[in-house]
């Protein structure tokens, strides 16, 4: 039975639209119902990767001997349409004539650039790990994924979603979930899993704010712009969440909430979303944009580097709201000082999103 997870595989698709996507006549059920079997392998997958001590994780990943100077390690696979893992190695030449993989060699790139050069994290593991990307990932398939080991994306059907390597903030997104697995490591369900995917949508929208040189008055503050078709809708807005799409036809509404009055409860479950991780992230997302704005400037030189220092410092696999609340604003106190702007945007970001 699956009921609850530690560590589901983590896919940038909340079942809020998965879900109502079965429904819709332009897919054919087999496929989606297919594509739900494959989400429980992932699943399984992420649990054994999770689990497993990094020396070993190491060995069954391509290691490769660490240049002096660190460097981000990339490669990238094309699964040729089908469905396993990682499929062919692409070469130089493949790489250029192929879109896809030119978009996710640069979101990756961008990615491993900002952790390093704002961090001086050393990829997802801080240890050099290296990035395994496989594209063109099943028929049409409508998902982009952290399966625990790999980054694996699909190409969309065409008609509602693009292909799923078109949006940096969803590649960055996808591996800030990387990140958090070798920092915080936030179980999956509930407001850990809350936390887990808003600092996935956190990290991911600063790695677009860096690599467009935004500020947070110029960011958009907006996750998957592009893969959703049509130009009116995005997945989500850190800036206003319940808002990214309105009156989709296939998806009606963003239901996310903003604030702590409005935390949606639903069952820990696979149809509950883990207990609505996809819903209730926009309530620290709501915190976090909130904090930026009141700081000013380049969000990873502000609250940026609160957020991480509370990610890689001082949360757990059990921390729910309050505690990331408490950890950001004691992170802000330690870098910036007590009364600080950055101390002030923090506790403002929190008291705007309602956690207590
Ligand atoms: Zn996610």
């Amino acid at each position: 039975m699956c009921t609850s997870f530690r560590n589901p595989v983590q896919c940038i698709l909340p079942p809020y639209i998965s879900n109502k996507f079965k429904k819709t006549k332009d897919v054919p059920l087999a496929e989606s119902l297919d594509n739900d079997l494959r989400n429980y392998r992932f699943r399984s997958d992420r649990m054994f990767f999770s689990a497993m001590p990094k020396a070993n994780m190491e060995m069954m990943l391509v290691s490769k001997a660490k240049p002096a100077k660190p460097r981000a390690s990339i490669e990238l696979y094309h699964v040729g349409h089908k469905y396993s893992l990682p499929g062919k190695r692409m070469k130089t030449t493949e790489i250029a004539k192929d879109k896809d993989a030119k978009n996710v060699l640069n979101g990756t790139k961008q990615t491993w650039n900002f952790y390093y050069s704002i961090f001086k994290r050393n990829s997802l593991d801080g240890d050099g790990l290296t990035l395994v990307n496989s594209i063109h990932y099943g028929k049409k398939y409508k998902n982009a994924m952290w399966n625990g080991r790999q980054m694996v994306f699909g190409d969309g059907d065409k008609k509602v979603f693009g292909s799923f390597t078109l949006d940096i903030d969803i590649i960055a997104h996808e591996l800030a979930h990387g990140v958090t697995q070798y920092a915080a490591n936030f179980d999956y369900e509930n407001q850990p899993g809350a936390l887990n995917e808003s600092f996935s949508d956190v990290f991911g929208i600063m790695v677009k704010q860096f690599a467009l040189k935004q500020n947070v008055e110029q960011s958009n503050w907006l996750i998957g712009e592009n893969i959703m078709l049509g130009d009116s809708y995005a997945l989500r807005s850190l800036a206003a969440p319940g808002t990214a799409f309105k009156d989709h036809p296939s998806w009606g509404d963003d239901p996310q909430p903003a604030t702590m009055d409005k935390y949606l409860h639903f069952p820990n479950t696979e149809k509950g979303d883990w207990g609505g991780v996809h819903y209730n992230s926009g309530i620290p997302n709501f915190a976090f944009y909130t904090a930026a704005m009141e700081a000013g400037g380049f969000a990873w030189e502000t609250v940026g580097k609160v957020w991480y220092a509370a990610l890689t410092e001082s949360l757990n696999n059990r921390s729910d709201f309050a505690e990331a609340k408490n950890a950001t604003i004691s992170q802000a106190r330690k870098l910036f000082g007590q009364n600080s702007k950055v101390h002030k945007a923090v506790t403002r970001g929190w008291k705007a999103a309602k956690v207590k």
